[in-house]
């Protein structure tokens, strides 16, 4: 990367800063995006992964975090948005690795706050919090389980779908691709409610096990962005979500928890064309989040009511898509862009 193609890079879509940090003895190797702090500190997680080239990091770095950023507004919460990323290579000392990239979420002063993301574990959280305490960590028990919060605020989501859809949610038949932490909650959360759940996981076991649980189906992972259903919740990995996916699914409402799940914002305009009713990622996932920085920045105890407003946003998001004649997507991104544009964010809602 040329260093001024790296500027062009952050300019382009107001990015403030990225930091890229080493570690010799660990074998540590990543990039620290901060897309805005204008709202309060940057929030966001650390995620390790084989990446096939630096080049490519630094881009994931970059669209999570400015991701992150319109997560935090949308949810109007004191905060911005980042990311951490760390390259999975040969020879890493993971231990050591986390203690020292603790170190440089350390040296941020309070400017980024960290968690779990992609491919990091418990322990790679307790490493880090031995260098740094901006990191929310999964065996502290005040905050609670954060993938619980984040499966409750896109049921809150679904219900304003569901609203929205005239679909009665007792009954209605729901899809979760991806059994994992926050699809297996989602799956308990929405049977609750009378839900008929199907779930498909490349891990059959855990598919199996998730509808045993909730007295639902197991599907082969490849039927589940085509099997006919009122809702599909994309738990899994993202960018699913693409002109050949879209024209295949038989869903009413996409509703889930994956991080871009759409290949592309066209995707968007796609799904509006056939007549489906997308709730936008951030603003479906933001559970995690607004649970994470009510603990960490508003010195907040458990609390449940403060994830309905996903409901309300869900509603108000829709509205606003059909009065500009754009995707629900879009209507997303301008009403976060706007209070990133207003400045420091007011106390979670
Ligand atoms: P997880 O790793 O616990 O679960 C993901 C599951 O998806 C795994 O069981 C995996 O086997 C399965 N999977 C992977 N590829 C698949 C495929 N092609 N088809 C079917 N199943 C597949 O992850 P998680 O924490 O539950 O997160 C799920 C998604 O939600 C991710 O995209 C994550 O970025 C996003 N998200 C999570 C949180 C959170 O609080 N955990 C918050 C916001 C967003």
């Amino acid at each position: 990367m040329q260093p001024m193609a790296v500027l062009e890079r952050l300019s382009a879509q107001g990015h403030e800063q990225v930091i890229a940090f080493q570690d010799s003895r660990s074998g540590l190797r990543g990039f620290l995006a901060i897309h805005s702090t204008r709202r309060g500190p940057a929030l966001g997680g650390v995620r390790i992964m084989r990446y096939p080239s630096e080049a490519l990091a630094f881009e994931d770095a970059l669209r999570l975090s400015r991701a992150m950023t319109l997560k935090t507004a949308l949810a109007d919460l004191p905060a911005g948005g980042g990311k951490a990323v760390i390259l999975d290579r040969p020879g890493l000392r993971r231990r050591a690795a986390f203690e020292a990239f603790g170190r440089v979420v350390e040296g941020m002063q309070g400017r980024f706050h960290t968690g779990p993301d992609v491919g990091v574990r418990p322990a790679d959280l307790e490493a880090i919090a031995r260098s740094t305490s901006h990191v929310a960590r999964e065996g502290d028990r005040k905050l609670g389980d954060i993938s619980q919060h984040t499966a409750l605020g896109v049921s809150h989501a679904m219900r304003a779908c569901f609203e929205l859809a005239g679909i009665a949610p007792r009954g209605a038949r729901v899809v979760i691709q991806g059994a994992g932490n926050v699809g297996g909650w989602l799956a308990r959360i929405l049977a609750e409610v009378g839900c008929i759940i199907a779930v498909a996981d490349v891990n059959g076991a855990r598919a199996r096990r998730v509808a045993r649980e909730v007295g639902g189906v197991a599907l082969p992972p490849a039927r589940a962005l085509t099997t006919a259903c009122d809702a599909l919740a994309p738990c899994a990995l993202g960018g699913v979500l693409d002109a050949r996916s879209i024209s295949r699914l038989r869903a009413r409402i996409v509703c889930g928890a994956a991080n871009n799940v759409l290949a592309t914002p066209e995707d968007a305009v796609r799904l509006a064309r056939r007549g489906i009713l997308y709730a936008p990622d951030y603003l479906a996932n933001a559970g995690g989040v607004i649970r994470g920085a009510e603990y960490e920045l508003l010195g907040r105890t458990q609390s449940w009511t403060s994830l309905e407003k996903i409901h309300d946003r869900m509603i108000h998001v829709s509205r606003l898509a059909s009065r500009r004649r754009i995707s629900t997507h879009e209507a997303a991104e301008r009403l976060a862009l706007a209070r990133v544009r207003a400045g420091r964010g007011k106390r979670a809602r």
